[in-house]
């Protein structure tokens, strides 16, 4: 089992998103004054601080991007998604049964709610994610 892990990470190696995020900022000279934000949450802290990091994947975090990674460990709340079911016309469907794929792995199933919302689904690494409907 571990040997097939190190397909995927080759080790410690890193992914593209993350040796490039490090050999970008950590070649930046000193900016004091400079601001950067993190497109996730929003928030602007002091550039420099991204040249205290040891890696990319910490510049990535720091910056909202870390999801995109490759290279580490599934963070919990990664594709952690909520779908809303709507007819063509954009009437939400409540109380419909549902079925949420990643590829051919169900993920999670059951019955939409008041709103025509499915439950939180984690589908790990996944790229695609399909949702099939029982006719009602
Ligand atoms: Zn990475």
């Amino acid at each position: 089992m571990e040997q097939q892990k190190q397909d995927e990470t080759g080790g410690k190696e890193e992914c593209l998103l993350c040796r490039i995020t490090y050999s970008v900022y950590s070649n930046f000279p000193p900016m004091p004054s400079a601001m950067a934000l993190n497109a996730e949450t929003g928030e602007w802290f002091p550039f420099d601080r991204l040249k205290s990091y040891s890696s990319g994947y910490e510049m990535a975090e720091a910056l909202g991007y870390a999801w995109a990674c490759d290279c580490r460990g599934r963070a919990p709340k990664r594709f952690n998604e909520q779908f809303e079911l709507r007819d063509f016309t954009g009437k939400r469907q409540a109380g419909v049964r549902y079925r949420v794929r990643a590829g051919s792995r169900v993920v999670a199933k059951g019955v939409t709610d008041a709103q025509g919302r499915t439950q939180r689904v984690s589908t790990g690494d996944a790229k695609q994610v399909f949702i099939d409907v029982a006719g009602s």
